[in-house]
């Protein structure tokens, strides 16, 4: 376990740790690299009293500027490290399917590949996504008919109320980009993932995702600094499209602009403000409400 408080050298503001580019700075960053370093971790938080945060990747969150009344754990176990084979998946029926186990630190896009080069399947629909395995469990992050939950087998698990723990199905729920632990309410980190994947053919699974990637990059600006889409889809209904109805596609101010591409994602053009982007969405769910009569719901996480 490595922690930075703002006096270290290698501390940054968040700012610096998430895609939208905005966020200050927390009283300390907490870095668990090991299992064993979750094991230190009930301690050191008794000892600090401190209000903790989970960050991943970045990538689904708007932090607040200036100074952050909280500290921030990262898990960054399994980080830069292949998933590993843990055998076939004798529960799968009618097809040939494998688990594999990563830790909570592994990017996205390292586990996409890696699955792209053996054939695994299941994951083609997060590809483009961002982030980290433990942020993609935590935000149930899903694309084209594709999500993280139902591939889940088995999740290891640090809660304030359990410690370390290893969770079944039953150990919790999961619907479109939410994911809890079942009969708890307080924060949790996902630390380490079994997840049961289709062996194919590596060209199909490739193919698939070049696919999947096409649609992506000619539809939402990937490129920009973004946090993905700001509001949840309303049951059956596109929040891009009711925010385009409602006015809202290229509105922007304070240096953050809701995208000409895609009006669901708010970008960091230039010097863009949390203040900004709060105001911005705001307006946004204002107009979407008296113009489609929907209250939109966000999808980004707010740490203000
Ligand atoms: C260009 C772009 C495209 C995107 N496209 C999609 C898409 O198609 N589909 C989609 O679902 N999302 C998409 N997103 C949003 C985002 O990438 C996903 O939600 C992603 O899974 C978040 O992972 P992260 O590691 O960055 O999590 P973070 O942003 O760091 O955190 C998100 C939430 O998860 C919690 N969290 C993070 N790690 C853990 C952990 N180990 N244990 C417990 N809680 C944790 C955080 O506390 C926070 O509440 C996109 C984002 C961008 C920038």
């Amino acid at each position: 376990m490595k922690i930075l408080d703002r006096r270290s050298p290698a501390f940054l503001p968040l700012a610096r740790r998430t895609t939208l580019r905005l966020g200050g700075f927390p009283l300390a960053e907490i870095r668990l690299e090991y299992p064993a370093d979750y094991d230190l971790l009930p301690p050191l938080l008794e000892r600090e009293g401190f209000d903790v945060r989970i960050l991943g990747g970045g990538s689904n969150l708007l932090a607040d500027d200036g100074n952050l009344p909280f500290a921030v754990i990262r898990p960054l176990n399994g980080m830069g490290q292949s998933p590993e084979h843990v055998g076939p998946d004798l529960r799968a029926c009618g097809e040939e399917r494998v688990l594999i186990r990563a830790g909570a630190g592994l990017r996205m896009p390292a586990l996409l590949a890696w699955c792209a080069a053996r054939g695994l399947s299941g994951l083609e629909g997060l590809v483009g996504v961002p982030g980290r395995l433990g942020g993609a469990i935590a935000m149930n992050a899903g694309a084209y008919g594709c999500s993280l939950a139902p591939l889940l087998r088995e999740l290891t698990v640090f809660s304030p109320a359990g410690g370390l723990l290893r969770i079944g199905k039953d150990g919790w729920t999961a619907s479109y980009r939410h994911f809890a632990l079942a009969g708890e309410n307080d924060w949790f980190i996902a630390v380490e993932a079994v997840l049961s994947l289709a062996v194919k053919n590596p060209s199909e699974v490739r193919a698939h995702m070049a696919e999947n990637l096409a649609r992506k990059t000619s539809t939402q600006p990937v490129a920009a600094h973004t946090a993905g889409c700001v509001f949840r889809n309303p049951p059956k209904c596109s929040a891009g499209k009711l925010l385009d109805d409602a006015g809202m596609k290229g509105v922007g101010r304070g240096g953050m602009r809701f995208s000409d591409m895609h009006a669901n994602f708010l970008v960091n053009e230039d010097g863009g403000s949390c203040a900004a982007a709060l105001d911005l969405i705001a307006e946004a769910r204002e107009k979407v409400a008296r113009t489609s009569g929907v209250n939109l719901e966000m999808e980004i996480k707010v740490w203000s």
